[in-house]
Parts: C-alpha cells; structure tokens; sequence
C-alpha cells in the first residue's frame, strides 16, 4: 500500500484566478499584472484579456 499524500492541509486553491495558487509552479500566488493574471512566482500568464 502507497501512502497517499493530504492535500487539503494546506487550504490552497490552484488555478488562474486572482488569489490563486499557481498551478504552474504551485508557488507563487496568482495576481492581476497588466491585465493578465499573472503568477508572481514563475510569471506564468495564465489568464489575460479581461
Ligand atoms: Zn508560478
């Protein structure tokens, strides 16, 4: 039997809205950069245009 891993400690939400965990790097947050929304981390534009 493998160990499965919790996730949900954590509390974090990935994807590419504001406030959001970057599902790229899962380390930066995401944050509204120029009209993209755009991971302070890795500076992965996940979503622009809006
Ligand atoms: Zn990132």
């Amino acid at each position: 039997m493998e160990t499965v891993q919790e996730l949900d400690k954590t509390n974090v939400n990935i994807g590419s809205e504001i406030g959001d965990t970057c599902p790229v790097c899962r380390k930066g947050s995401v944050e509204d950069v120029g009209g993209c929304n755009t991971c302070t981390n890795c500076g992965a534009q996940l979503k622009c245009g809006l």
